[in-house]
């Protein structure tokens, strides 16, 4: 059909497909369009290209702690608006609708659990609230999460994705830097362990605070971790940067980060590092696959369909 004849008839708007949402997912790293339960089954990573999704906090606490051990510390405790801030929002409506869009009380969830059966304290920034920033709020829970695995001499993992200090709070947040990097050091005093995940992205006063101060730092792969994002500093010092600067991988071979591993092999690592200062002679294999990680037995999934943009069979 010529291009003559199509303007002519007009583009019309076609049938709509019936398409449920969040059933597939473009991958921002090959632009695939991949069904999203493979993507859950993957480990929210792409199964083409590897790209690793933004996932929840919640679904991170899924897929590192043993089913059902999970108990979070300090849910009722929520941030207040000490300076009556506003910019284009007030700072009390920002906090509103982010605790209305994730259904979170603040930007991390913390709590106790256990991972491969060893005694843990786990703390999951979720950058879907406000960016993951810290606040006041923020910092008071890592801080008593710190405490608590000191406490009760429990490993200690906390998995950082970040834009950094919340400003809405000013010099309040600045401090939490200081004070999650107090309780730290304390923990190290007295030879506790506190592994830091780094994922997709971890910047800003997280970066330079307690991200960075793990005996162990791990890092997603393509992870963007740093201080100042690349644009700010190439501005700064007026020179180009180089390839793949401030990416997990890069960090890597700077020694800034001691591991990069990816997500589906996460919970594996993190078992075998505890499994290693707990003491505890056990291979991980993949036993240690998270149940609520199987696929559901009422839906078939090809991992290897060929995908059309069709929409799939209604599962059953
Ligand atoms: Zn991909």
């Amino acid at each position: 059909m010529s291009w003559f004849r199509r303007i002519e008839r007009g583009l019309g708007r076609g049938d709509k497909r019936d398409m449920p949402d969040g059933l597939w997912r473009k991958c921002d790293g090959c632009g695939e369009i991949v069904y999203e339960r493979v993507i859950q089954r993957n480990y929210w990573t792409c199964s083409k290209c590897g790209y690793h999704f933004m996932i929840s906090s919640q679904d991170y606490i899924s897929m590192i702690t043993d089913e059902d051990s999970f108990v979070e510390m300090d849910a009722n405790m929520r941030s207040v608006d000490p300076l009556g801030f506003r910019d284009s929002k007030r700072y009390t409506d920002r906090l509103r609708s982010a605790l209305k869009k994730t259904g979170l009380g603040e930007a991390i969830l913390t709590g106790t659990c256990t991972i491969g059966e060893h005694e843990a304290v786990i703390g999951v920034l979720d950058f879907k609230f406000l960016g993951g920033s810290m606040a006041s709020v923020v910092g008071e829970k890592v801080a008593r999460a710190v405490k608590r695995a000191l406490d009760e001499k429990r490993f200690l993992v906390l998995v950082s994705s970040s834009g950094g200090a919340r400003m809405q709070e000013g010099i309040l947040s600045l401090m939490q830097m200081a004070k999650t990097s107090a309780w730290l050091g304390r923990l190290s005093e007295e030879k506790g362990l506190f592994v830091s995940v780094l994922t997709h992205p971890t910047t800003g006063g997280v970066t330079a605070s307690f991200a960075m101060l793990g005996d162990l730092i791990i890092a997603e792969p393509g992870a963007l971790i740093g201080f100042a994002g690349p644009r700010v500093i190439e501005q700064t010092i007026n020179q180009e940067l180089p390839e793949g600067f401030q990416r997990a991988e890069f960090l890597l071979d700077h020694g800034m980060v001691d591991m990069v591993v990816p997500r589906p092999d996460m919970r594996k690592t993190l078992v075998g590092v505890f499994d290693f200062f707990g003491d505890v002679d056990r291979p991980c294999d993949e036993k240690e696959r998270p149940a609520i990680l199987k696929t559901p037995p009422h839906i078939e999934v090809k991992a290897d369909r060929k995908v059309d943009g069709a929409a799939p069979e209604t599962p059953r």
